[in-house]
């Protein structure tokens, strides 16, 4: 049976800002399937790109030519409980995998904050959590299989050091992952602290809250010297589960920080001159909490509120002076921030297109409601993190094209020449590809597709 077929209707992404009408929709429900789908497109001249949940705020997944849905795609393959090595189907979505690694006894290292991404499309643009001695989730592959631009089903493994360093963040511009192998970890609880904190003492005491916690993270509220200090570690064997109370949940991560935040930000739209008065409010409305739960329930929390999203990777000794500077930034300029800015951290890796490649780094995210222009605040910003060697996370938004980017990726040409012998024709790019990657073609030029930015 070969896979469904459908015509296509416009497709939109979470944050409504990336758009594309793809020629047709497939989804394929194997490997083989997948190749025949690449051999056809490209004998007629036309683009494929593969879709997760729409999760990245760039129009890295957009496409005019057939869309990939990999929904066909999905659930545990293969379970190595010696090792274990766990392969899932590319579609699978993180909700549907950290339960079912859970009923294995297994669960990744490390997560980011929501959960509805794919594993394929969460691992293509390096999506992390944080953690000083962790990798993203990419750092947890061990294995993945691709389909090529000429149809070819090619198994990736460390042994071919090339591959394996391009293709784990490969930006979706290799070839269409079918397959993907995690080293997963044995279940494990994490014990959640959570405290409001003033931004100088965060600031003063930074060395020792990244180095001593496990995974720790912090949102600071612009206009103010409030944050939000979140701390969670491994409890020692035999330490009983805590979870929230389903009340506490309710007011904390329903009612508080969507429901409220809804209005809050709906407010922030008509009367900006409040916004400052508002984050202080909003810096002190959550109050202390700590709980014990598995670490999937730890890690992931709902986002309700619609956002658009910049992140840059910057080397962790950089961030007081960093936020400094956008501190001063937003004082100095007309911009209300009504989002905190978010504040992670990772272990270097050797992922050639990761932004951790060879370098500790602190993560900076900055929001804006989704009814506001994200413009202003964001170029100011990405000036600043530009200056200490910034990298842009290739799921979020940035305005960076592939000369900046080879300047800060090492890798960045050693990619190209993979992609030249993976994808020659160009079957797997995009506009977005274009901007980041080159526009260039392995053997003559290729116009973008046109999609929104
Ligand atoms: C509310 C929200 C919270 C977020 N939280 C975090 C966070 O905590 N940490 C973080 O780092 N990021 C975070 N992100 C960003 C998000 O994790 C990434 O943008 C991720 O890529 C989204 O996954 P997706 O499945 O939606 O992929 P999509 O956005 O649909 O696609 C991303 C890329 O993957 C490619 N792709 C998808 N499937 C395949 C495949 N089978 N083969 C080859 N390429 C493929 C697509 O072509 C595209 O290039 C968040 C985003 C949102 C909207």
């Amino acid at each position: 049976m070969s896979s469904t077929t459908r015509t296509a209707e416009r497709w939109t992404n979470w944050g409504r800002c990336a758009s594309s009408t793809p020629s047709r929709v497939a989804h394929p429900r194997t490997a083989d399937e997948v190749a025949e789908i690449v051999r056809t497109a490209a004998d007629s001249g036309q683009r494929v790109k593969p879709v997760g949940a729409g999760h990245s705020f760039t129009s890295i997944a957009a496409t005019d030519g057939v869309q990939l849905r990999m929904d066909g795609l999905a659930g545990i393959q293969h379970v190595d409980h010696e090792t274990g090595y766990v392969t899932v189907g590319a579609g699978t979505s993180l909700h549907d995998l950290n339960p079912a690694l859970h009923a294995l006894g297994l669960a990744l290292p490390n997560m980011g904050d929501v959960d509805p991404q794919t594993v394929s499309g969460a691992t293509a643009t390096g999506t992390h959590g944080t953690g000083a001695r962790l990798q993203g989730i990419t750092g947890a592959i061990v294995g993945l299989q691709l389909v090529t631009g000429d149809g070819s089903v090619v198994t990736v493994t460390p042994d071919d050091a090339a591959l394996f360093g391009a293709a784990r963040v490969g930006l979706g511009a290799l070839g269409v992952v079918t397959a993907i192998t995690l080293a997963c970890v044995p279940s494990f609880l994490l014990h959640a602290r959570e405290e409001p904190m003033r931004l100088t003492d965060v600031l003063g005491g930074l060395d020792a809250l990244v180095d001593e916690n496990d995974h720790f993270e912090f949102y600071w509220f612009p206009h103010t010297d409030r944050a939000l200090v979140k701390r969670n570690n491994r409890v020692p064997e035999g330490t009983a589960r805590k979870p929230l109370s389903k009340a506490r949940f309710l007011f904390d991560d329903e009612i508080v920080s969507n429901g409220v935040f809804e209005i809050v930000n709906r407010v922030a739209t008509r009367q900006r001159s409040w916004v400052p008065r508002l984050n202080e409010i909003s810096g002190r409305a959550l109050s202390a909490r700590e709980y014990t739960d598995w670490s999937y329930e730890v890690f992931v929390s709902p986002r309700r509120v619609r956002f658009r999203e910049m992140e840059y990777a910057i080397p962790r000794a950089a961030l007081p002076e960093v936020l400094r500077e956008i501190d001063t930034w937003i004082d100095a300029s007309d911009e209300t921030v009504s989002f905190p800015v978010e504040v992670r951290f990772a272990a270097p890796d050797d992922i050639w297109m990761s932004t951790g490649y060879d370098r500790a780094n602190a993560y900076v995210a900055v929001h804006q409601y989704h009814q506001m222009d994200y413009r202003p605040y964001f170029e100011g910003v990405e000036a600043i993190v530009k200056e200490h060697q910034g990298r842009p996370h290739w799921g979020k938004l940035h305005t960076l094209d592939a000369d900046a980017l080879r300047a800060r990726y090492p890798r960045f040409d050693d990619f190209l020449s993979v992609r030249d012998r993976l994808d020659p024709h160009r079957t797997f790019a995009n506009a977005y590809l274009d901007r980041v990657l080159g526009g260039g073609h392995a053997s003559a030029n290729v116009s973008g597709a046109t999609v929104s930015a």
